[in-house]
């Protein structure tokens, strides 16, 4: 390949640097989350996944190569469910010998994990995430849309925490008057663990979930709930761009999060940017147009050209617009099992 140079000092419109891609390596996914992927919309993931002209993982090598060039040095594989992506290790494997590329995540609704973990983590997986918004084992099949138990995917919570992998992490999505209820037993389950649970604020992402503003539990109503359980302080961001804010309590070693999309917009720190299974980059979660990346992947000179200048004019800030009501927003959104959460 082409020595392309380095651009580490890549900055979009609003001076924000690349540092993250998301991979979405494919649209399917197995559950029915009703904020995501509602299953009496499941043609639409059927009708794309069916179109799905997926890139190899060749391309994603080639791509994830012009990213790193250009200051990417996080990588996170989700979907979708990417675990039902085949032969993911080989992809690990071949990400995480990218230079520059330091640190290989995945997010995961868990379930297939267990048959092909220790393979993942051999191939030099670093971090997983993994989606449990509930730990009632009714109100999580109600919210997966699924028979699996929340015991299921806290049982792979506990091989995970028992594995090699460095760090492991709790994607709770909250939604008022659903599951606020469990944001204190999942603190408790985790007592005394190395997870780091981070509750999440229900976005407006994709078209399929009937999203509305009163359906969010900001995080200040998450911190209350558990500032009455047990005692907490915040910590210091451990780098710019992080999105959740961290606070650890005062009796133990555990680390908690919240991620306040909605009510506390980070758009100025947002440094990521998504790739889309078929190959659209996508530079925020609320995009209405990717940038196709199929007609470059053969020139990689090209490819680096045109990401780089894709992302030289990003002035994306969707949740800032949004919380100063600013309706303008005038393409269809793109729905999150597709561009990548
Ligand atoms: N299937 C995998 C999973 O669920 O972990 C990866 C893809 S999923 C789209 C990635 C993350 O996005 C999950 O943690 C999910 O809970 C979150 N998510 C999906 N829709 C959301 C929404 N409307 N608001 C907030 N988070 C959402
Ligand atoms: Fe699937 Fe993840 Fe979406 Fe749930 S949140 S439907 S597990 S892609
Ligand atoms: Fe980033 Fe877009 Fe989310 Fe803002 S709305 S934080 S720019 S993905």
């Amino acid at each position: 390949m082409a020595d392309l140079g380095t651009n580490p000092g890549l900055k979009d419109r609003m001076g924000r640097p690349c540092h993250d891609l998301r991979i979405s390596v494919t649209n399917r996914c197995q559950f029915r989350c009703r904020y995501c992927l509602p299953a009496e919309h499941v043609d639409v993931m059927r009708s794309q996944s069916a179109s799905e002209n997926k890139l190899s993982f060749d391309d994603i090598t080639r791509i994830v190569e012009a990213y790193a060039e250009l200051g990417v040095n996080k990588v996170r594989l989700t979907g979708g469910e990417p675990l039902l992506r085949k032969h993911l290790p080989q992809l690990v494997k071949s990400l995480k010998s990218i230079k520059g590329i330091d640190d290989l995540a995945m997010t995961t609704n868990g379930i297939l994990l267990p048959q092909i973990l220790d393979d993942l983590i051999k191939a030099g997986l670093d971090r997983v995430t993994i989606s449990l918004d509930a730990i009632d084992d009714d109100l999580f099949a109600h919210i997966t849309g699924t028979q699996h138990r929340a015991k299921d995917v806290l049982d792979v919570i506990d091989l995970c925490l028992a594995s090699r992998l460095k760090q492991v992490k709790i994607n709770t999505v909250i939604q008022k008057g659903i599951n606020e209820h469990q944001v204190v037993p999942i603190l408790e389950h985790f007592r005394g663990t190395a997870a780091v649970v981070r509750f999440i604020e229900f976005m407006d992402v994709g078209t399929l979930n009937q999203w509305h503003e009163t359906q969010v539990m900001p995080s200040h109503a998450v911190l209350d709930l558990i500032a009455q359980h047990r005692p907490f302080h915040s910590k210091h961001p451990l780098k710019s761009g992080e999105v959740a804010k961290r606070y650890g309590f005062d009796d133990g070693q555990e680390e908690f999060g919240l991620i306040s999309s909605v009510s506390q917009p980070f758009c100025g720190d947002c440094d990521r940017a998504r790739l889309s299974s078929d190959g659209l980059v996508f530079q925020c979660l609320f995009a209405s147009q990717g940038h196709d990346t199929k007609p470059h992947l053969d020139d990689p000179v090209a490819l680096k050209e045109h990401i780089n200048q894709w992302w030289q004019h990003r002035d994306d800030q969707y949740s800032v617009l949004r919380q100063k009501k600013d309706k303008h927003h005038p393409l269809p959104k793109i729905e999150m099992f597709v561009m990548g959460g």
